[in-house]
């Protein structure tokens, strides 16, 4: 398999992932591959489709084993982007806040909510990523997928969004290549000002100095998951490396060494002593991967 993959396009063997993954943990993939356009990537999957494989965005959302059996996809190469006057293409591979300040640099509104957020327009579209009460569903005008065998184009409303969904969580055959987002021109100073804002606020409450995932679970209704957690005094709680942020409990930092099988323990540790004591299921947000 790895011979016909090198000869599609660039194939790495036993890739140390490390540094493509927010957690930091040490994982090795038996092959990575990145392919360059959808050619490439429609050969590739022509001969991964029988193994075990995946599409890794940022790896700002999952969290990875010490070794990955399988062929990960990396979709760096598809990163184009291009202003139109009242939209933005962007590609599966262009990172989200970047896209959000180069709007705000040049003036238009649409995305200055994600200015925080290190993942991809794939991760992001995936997920439905938002902040501030705003999220990717709303500015999405349409979404270029590859479903295995076509290219198709879904509007806002055949991606069945809702809070952190869409339908390609729910079909992994389904790749996002690229979407149309949904821009307005705004006071390029007044845009500064929101962004430096939030920036601020987000480097007060959310613990930006240690490797993590950003929030673990989602908010219960009514109720922030950190909350919950910080109530029950967990802030600090150390297995094996693995750690609750003591800035926002509802955070998990690497903290020294930790691995998948560490934040999981920390993670089921969490979930049943808020089980036990508020009989609320918490619900992960982020991916575990096998
Ligand atoms: C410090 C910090 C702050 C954060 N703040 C926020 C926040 O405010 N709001 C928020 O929503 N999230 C936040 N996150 C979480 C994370 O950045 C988002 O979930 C983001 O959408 C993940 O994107 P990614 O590219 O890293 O995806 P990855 O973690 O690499 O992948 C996530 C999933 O998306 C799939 N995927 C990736 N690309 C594609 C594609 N092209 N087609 C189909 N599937 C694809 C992957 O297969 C995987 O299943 C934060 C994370 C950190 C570390």
């Amino acid at each position: 398999m790895i011979e016909k993959l090198n000869k599609i396009c660039e194939t790495k063997e036993e890739f140390d992932l490390t540094k493509y993954n927010t957690y930091r943990l040490n994982s090795i993939s038996k092959c990575v591959v990145f392919p360059s356009n959808i050619d490439e990537l429609k050969e590739v999957l022509n001969v991964v489709k029988d193994y075990k494989h995946m599409i890794l965005g940022n790896g700002s959302n999952v969290i990875l084993p010490p070794y990955y059996d399988g062929v990960i996809i990396k979709l760096d190469k598809f990163n184009g982007c291009e202003l139109h006057d009242d939209y933005v293409y962007a590609e599966c591979g262009y990172m989200i806040n970047k896209l959000s300040m180069d709007l705000v640099e040049k003036g238009y509104s649409g995305l200055e909510w994600a200015n925080g957020i290190p993942g991809t327009i794939g991760g992001c579209v995936y997920n439905n990523a938002g902040a501030y009460n705003s999220s990717i569903s709303e500015i999405l005008i349409s979404a270029t997928i590859y479903d295995g065998k076509e290219i198709i184009e879904l509007n806002n409303e055949e991606m069945n969004f809702s809070y952190r969904d869409s339908i390609l969580k729910h079909n992994k055959n389904l790749i996002l290549l690229s979407c149309k987002l949904k821009i307005v021109s705004a006071d390029k100073e007044e845009l500064k000002q929101i962004v430096n804002d939030r920036t601020q606020k987000r480097l007060q409450t959310q613990d930006l100095s240690h490797p993590s995932c950003g929030s673990v679970f989602r908010n219960p209704e009514g109720v922030a998951a950190g909350k919950l957690i910080d109530d029950l005094g967990l802030k600090g709680l150390n297995i094996n490396g693995a750690m609750v942020s003591k800035i926002h409990a509802n955070f998990i930092i690497n903290d020294d060494n930790a691995t998948q099988e560490d934040i999981v323990n920390l993670i089921n540790k969490i979930k049943k002593d808020v089980k036990d004591t508020y009989d609320i299921d918490l619900v992960l947000e982020q991916e575990i991967i096998e």
